[in-house]
């Protein structure tokens, strides 16, 4: 069995080879900014009219669409993300939550690679060094948990700040009890 390749890259979610790009949407899965904005728009109004039928979704959770315009993409998988400071301490659970729900929709729709942009540490404020590391762990959980259920799950990061946060916690989170990288 080939084992899950996690890879943080930098670029553009919107132009990813993977089977389905997440989006860091709002509860409205109604369009926002950010990198909601860029999906919806490298999307076209289809992926509007797909959303309005969802009816929202909550913090921590995932839905799933076509990912109509985007050509190179087969799903879009919008779920929302903590507002930091906004949750009482649930924060990390949430985005946690975000990311093992993202994962689970992907493989119950057969999808083998999957592109995550940096959920919540954009509008809704939440430190990169903290959510990298739970993006990550939470990532690992899952991949542990699910062995060949997927080829790749990428972390797209859109600054260089961003991409030397996420390698770095790469780094200390992929590593064995013997010091090896898992
Ligand atoms: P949130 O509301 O969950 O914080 P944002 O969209 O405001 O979501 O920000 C999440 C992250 O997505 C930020 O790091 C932002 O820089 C990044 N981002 C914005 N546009 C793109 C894009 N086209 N591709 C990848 N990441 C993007």
């Amino acid at each position: 069995m080939t084992p899950t390749e996690i890879r943080i890259v930098r670029g553009n979610i919107t132009e990813r080879p993977v089977d389905a790009i997440v989006n860091a949407a709002n509860r409205t899965l109604l369009g926002g900014g950010g990198v909601d904005g860029a999906i919806h728009r490298a999307a076209g109004p289809e992926l509007l009219v797909e959303c309005r039928t969802l009816a929202g979704c909550e913090t921590g959770h995932a839905k799933i669409t076509k990912a109509h315009g985007i050509r190179q993409a087969k799903h879009v998988i919008h779920t929302v993300g903590p507002i930091f400071g906004k949750h009482h301490g649930a924060e990390a659970g949430l985005l946690a939550s975000c990311y093992a729900e993202s994962l689970q929709l992907a493989v119950a729709h057969g999808c083998k690679s999957i592109a995550f942009p940096s959920i919540s540490t954009g509008a809704y404020g939440y430190p990169v060094e903290q959510a990298s590391r739970i993006a990550l762990t939470a990532i690992r959980d899952f991949v542990h948990a699910n062995p060949g259920s997927l080829d790749l799950v990428e972390i797209v990061a859109f600054s260089e700040h961003d991409y030397k946060t996420y390698r770095q916690a790469q780094d200390e989170i992929f590593v064995d009890s013997a010091g090896n990288n898992a």
